[in-house]
């Protein structure tokens, strides 16, 4: 595989790759896009199967970001980086500390965040080396309350074109996944007056979703199929494909997971089947906009009603894909690639 030419197919600007055979690091770092500020983007650490799985990986998250930042509004370019091995074995002070100084050496044009088997914990002992970090629990911390109201920001504007009513009051929404996100969503939801049908793999936090947010529990086998107006993939990605949407009684879907269509097909097969998809990067942007406009000014002092000012204009941010999908007859998975690849190549010199 020529990398070069795999840089070219995305766009990126830099890709670095870094080792140090004394903590055994192996990482590559992913800068795509830096016309609209430097690179923001979590390092994931994955114990990847091949060095191609992993570049494959970093250059197409990489590009996610990118996209996400420019549509949230932020003055922010899009990077990734991956470290190849296994978390357990790897991690200690002194590996993130050997990985920080090579964030470090790019000299602000990337910065890292939390990301998959990287906690704030991590991301502070890279701090330790490096200012080119954000997210830390002294500054803008957990990211997924944030993430959670932006995409309850967008199933609410997503219900008004759909139903006619931001109102989620009686609305049944089937939430997928009650981690971190999906559980503060169904807080959000509930609070509205919401019924929610929910599953995650884990049964202890079903039960509790049950007990304390009167959710109804559903098999697995039954969810995609499940009635329901809202589907809310909090989840893994890749939850939908040409077959299994055929099975959906949902007329809307939006969530926290990344990258749930299986291809770009997918979301052309939902607009044929008028049910309106929410694209991932517009509505889960709120993670970044929490940890981003500290490096959009350095002097900012962290102000949750800043933060959260920012984030519900996610329910705009939606409503301009909504409206650009339907007037350009494109899904709007493509609309909102073409409305943050609009805004890069706005503001290139
Ligand atoms: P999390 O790890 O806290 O929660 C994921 C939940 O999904 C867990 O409870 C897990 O048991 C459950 N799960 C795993 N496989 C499942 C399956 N097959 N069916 C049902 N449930 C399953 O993660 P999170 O931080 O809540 O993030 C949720 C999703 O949103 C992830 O895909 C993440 O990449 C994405 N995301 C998160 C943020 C954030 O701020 N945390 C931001 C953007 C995107």
């Amino acid at each position: 595989m020529s990398v070069i030419q795999e840089m070219g197919k995305y766009g990126h600007e830099q890709v670095v790759f870094v080792r140090d055979e004394r903590v055994g690091l192996n990482a590559i770092i992913a800068v795509h896009n830096t016309v609209l500020g430097p690179a923001l983007g979590g390092t994931r650490f994955w114990d990847y199967a091949t060095e191609a799985e992993a570049l494959f990986d970093v250059l197409r998250l990489s590009r996610g970001m990118t996209l996400k930042s420019a549509a949230a509004g932020l003055k922010l370019g899009g990077g990734k980086a991956v470290i190849i091995g296994d978390p357990q074995k790897l991690k200690s002070r002194d590996f993130f500390h050997v990985y920080g100084r090579f964030i470090d050496t790019l000299g602000g044009k990337y910065y890292t965040a939390e990301d998959v088997n990287i906690s704030a914990a991590d991301v502070e002992m890279m701090n330790e080396v490096t200012k080119y970090v954000s997210g830390t629990p002294a500054v803008s911390g957990n990211p997924s309350p944030f993430t959670a109201r932006g995409v309850y920001m967008g199933l609410k504007a997503g219900a008004s074109v759909k139903f006619g009513t931001d109102s989620l009051k009686g609305i049944t929404v089937a939430v997928q996944g009650l981690g971190n996100v999906g559980y503060a969503l169904c807080e959000h939801l509930r609070k509205e007056g919401a019924k929610l049908k929910v599953y995650d793999v884990n049964s202890a936090a079903m039960e509790r979703a049950v007990k304390e947010l009167g959710a109804v529990a559903v098999n697995p086998e039954e969810l995609l199929a499940t009635d329901c107006d809202i589907f809310a993939p909090c989840a893994m990605g890749a939850v939908f494909n040409g077959e299994n949407i055929n099975r959906l009684k949902c007329r809307l879907i939006a969530g926290a997971a990344n990258n749930v269509l299986m291809d770009a097909s997918v979301g052309d097969a939902l607009n044929d089947m008028d049910i309106l998809y929410l694209p991932d990067y517009i509505v889960n942007a709120g993670g970044v906009i929490n940890c981003g406009i500290e490096i959009e000014d350095p002097n900012w002092r962290y102000d949750i009603d800043y933060v959260n000012t920012r984030v519900d204009k996610i329910y705009d941010t939606t409503l301009k894909i909504i409206a650009l999908a339907k007037e350009k007859r494109i899904s709007t998975s493509k609309a909102a690639d073409e409305y943050a690849e609009g805004i890069v190549d706005a503001n290139k010199k």
